[in-house]
């Protein structure tokens, strides 16, 4: 449906910021791109509803809609040649001290949430490394952060309310809805418009920060496991030149008011004193504190400040998760890679991530390494590396971020998720006649 065919049939709520396109001097002109501005969107129908009623409305009157979050995906999952929603507006914070939960709206940020739980007493389990994605979109990824113990964001999930294609509005917790609950939690935006979130809370914490630069990899060989059970949140970056880890990043928990010891030297790697960027020579204006200073856990576990840009956006990333026990393994495997892979290269990052029970996650009942590539913008070349990273890491039944940038046929991605065809039936449940489906779904999920 065209936008002059939209506003003929809907009447009832036309005014206001509905159909308006993105925020005046947002992003001008008719192409819209993701966040680092790699992807453009093949539409330029944007709805903006500022209720769920209108919403749903929405919802009802396209015949094709994919939900767009914050725009930080790499890929187009969250694309559609037809039409768009945007639910930013849809932003209350509700906080459930009884519970330990808080409820959100789909358009809420982490940059926006954290502040607010901190306020009130609260914190999440865990962050990604920058705050400025949506929860709502977040979640549809399996977005994570870093921690042996720590799933990745979405299983801080207890409840999602969805708008689905029939412009119903759906509830699912994890309480009532089980299996169905745990299928429609990491949904890759293909369920319906997510308009509420419903999150796990806990006590707010410190955090302090520490990172060691010059790992020798032979250490990493002998000891990864020690090294990521280091802190509460550990990240390792390297360029894979040099057979090193260029910094741990290790972020701990710490009483409030303490002044918590660090050790100078992490298995011969020494203890930055001064502030350090993940890319060597990089201003640390953008970075959260380090050098032990203790802060709170939303200035501490995301590398970059709540309000700061993290970097110009002119960058790719891909990630790939493998097994946690065979990690060093797959670290070798990629070293090989050195010489083709360094020069398009800004950094290279290993987190590890908790296995879960939800049908779409990376970490599917598997605890986790990511290992993460930030890319120069340099497509042609990426394009020609990944098959060739993939290769190397299909031994480990590797499984690619799905906001990021892969290259792997449907084929190679469907076996690694046990509860596919599962999730195939809950599309079909919700959505029947394939509203929501993009061409994101139809190569990864429904194709051949
Ligand atoms: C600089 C940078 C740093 C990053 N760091 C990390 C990291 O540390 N860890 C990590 O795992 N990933 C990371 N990512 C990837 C990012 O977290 C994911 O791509 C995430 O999905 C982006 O969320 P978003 O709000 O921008 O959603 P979008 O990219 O806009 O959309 C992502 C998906 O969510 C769906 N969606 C969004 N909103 C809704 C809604 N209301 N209802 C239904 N579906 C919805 C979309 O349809 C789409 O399928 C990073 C990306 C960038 C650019």
């Amino acid at each position: 449906m065209d936008k002059r065919e939209f506003l003929k049939t809907s009447g009832a709520f036309l005014a206001g910021t509905m159909l308006s396109p993105l925020a005046p001097g947002e992003q001008p002109g008719p192409a819209r791109t993701n966040w680092s501005g790699n992807y453009t969107y093949s539409t330029d129908h944007l709805y903006q509803p500022e209720t769920i009623e209108q919403a749903r409305q929405v919802v009802k009157s396209c015949s094709k809609l994919r939900a767009l979050g914050a725009r930080h995906s790499f890929n187009g999952i969250a694309d559609s040649t037809e039409n768009q929603i945007s639910v930013t507006h849809l932003n209350e914070m509700v906080l459930d001290r009884e519970a330990s939960t808080v409820t959100v709206g789909g358009g809420v940020t982490y940059s926006q949430l954290a502040p607010y739980l901190d306020s009130n007493g609260y914190a999440l389990h865990n962050l990604a490394s920058l705050p400025h994605i949506s929860v709502a979109g977040a979640i549809a990824t399996a977005t994570h952060g870093s921690g042996n113990k720590n799933g990745n964001l979405a299983t801080a999930v207890s409840a999602l309310e969805v708008v689905t294609a029939d412009g119903a509005v759906v509830v699912l917790s994890r309480k009532q809805d089980g299996e169905r609950f745990r299928g429609a939690v990491v949904n890759l935006g293909g369920l319906g418009v997510v308009t509420k979130v419903t999150l796990d809370v806990q006590p707010t914490f410190q955090v302090s920060q520490v990172v060691y630069e010059n790992l020798a990899m032979d250490q990493v060989k002998e000891h990864l496991d020690e090294i990521f059970a280091r802190g509460y949140s550990v990240s390792l970056f390297t360029d894979w030149q040099n057979h090193r880890i260029t910094q741990v990043w290790v972020k701990r928990k710490v009483e409030k008011g303490s002044t918590p010891q660090f050790a100078p030297e992490l298995l011969g790697a020494k203890a930055a004193t001064r502030r350090l960027h993940p890319l060597a020579g990089h201003s640390a204006e953008s970075c959260t504190e380090q050098r032990g200073i203790p802060g709170t856990w939303y200035e501490r576990l995301p590398h970059f400040r709540i309000n700061a840009t993290p970097s110009s956006g002119a960058e790719l990333q891909s990630e790939y998760l493998i097994p946690r026990e065979r990690g060093y393994e797959a670290i070798l495997a990629i070293e090989t890679l050195r010489d083709q892979v360094t020069p398009h290269l800004f950094i290279s990052e290993l987190r590890t991530i908790e296995a879960d029970d939800l049908w779409m996650s990376t970490a599917y009942h598997r605890p986790s390494m990511a290992i993460h590539f930030t890319w120069k913008p340099e497509w042609p070349a990426v394009k020609n590396l990944l098959p060739m990273i993939e290769e190397k890491l299909a031994p480990f039944d590797a499984r690619p971020h799905w906001g990021k940038l892969f290259t792997m046929a449907p084929s190679q991605i469907k076996p690694l998720y046990a509860e596919m065809s599962n999730y195939q039936g809950l599309l079909a449940h919700y959505d029947p006649h394939g509203k929501f489906r993009n061409r994101f779904m139809d190569t990864n999920i429904y194709g051949a």
